[in-house]
């Protein structure tokens, strides 16, 4: 989070049009943040998204001549995008997909962990701690700033920008007043 992912997919899509190439942009429906259909970085780039509620749907939106599917904002689109971005790789797409790699509470947030797996490549970007200026990996969640209940990995409970979430480094991934997950150490 604010580590510049949907800055980074909207750079190699820009680069794929500018090359001539057919991009299909995927979204997630809910995360209307920016607008329906259309995906936004925290500096302000921006470009028209298909929006989607599964990741089953994607093909569908497939162009003739599509070379490159774009997918921000992944982890809302659960496991079941791995066998979809995995089919489209097989049938010689290329595919980039951006997302969060661990939640709030500092666990890995699937799918992005088993993509990465899989992925010929991965580009890990970090943010900057809103603490203390260092790399920061993980982000929390600020305290009463949402009532995400159980949902807190869902798309719901995860909409939200630099008013509910906050980047943070490993020393400082925890919230004031709250005591220190127990997670593994990654
Ligand atoms: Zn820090």
């Amino acid at each position: 989070m604010f580590a510049g992912k949907t800055t980074e997919l909207v750079r190699r899509v820009d680069r794929a049009r500018i090359a001539g190439c057919e991009v299909l942009v995927v979204s997630h429906a809910l995360d209307d943040r920016h607008g329906p259909g259309r995906i936004a970085s925290h500096t302000g780039l921006a470009v028209a998204s298909r929006a989607v509620t599964r990741a089953a749907e994607i093909p569908g939106h497939l162009q003739p001549g599509t070379v490159l599917v774009a997918v921000d904002e992944a982890q809302f689109l659960g496991p079941e995008l791995v066998d979809v971005v995995t089919g489209l790789a097989d049938d010689g797409l290329d595919v980039v997909v951006a997302g969060l790699t661990v939640t709030f509470d500092g666990r890995p947030f699937e799918p992005l962990p088993s993509l990465m797996a899989l992925a010929e490549s991965v580009t890990r970007l970090t943010a900057v701690c809103t603490v203390c200026g260092r790399d920061a990996a993980y982000h929390v969640r600020l305290e009463g700033a949402v009532a995400g209940g159980d949902a807190l990995t869902t798309v719901a409970g995860y909409v939200g920008g630099a008013e509910t979430y906050q980047a943070r480094c490993r020393a400082h991934r925890t919230v004031t007043g709250q005591s220190s997950t127990s997670g593994t150490k990654l």
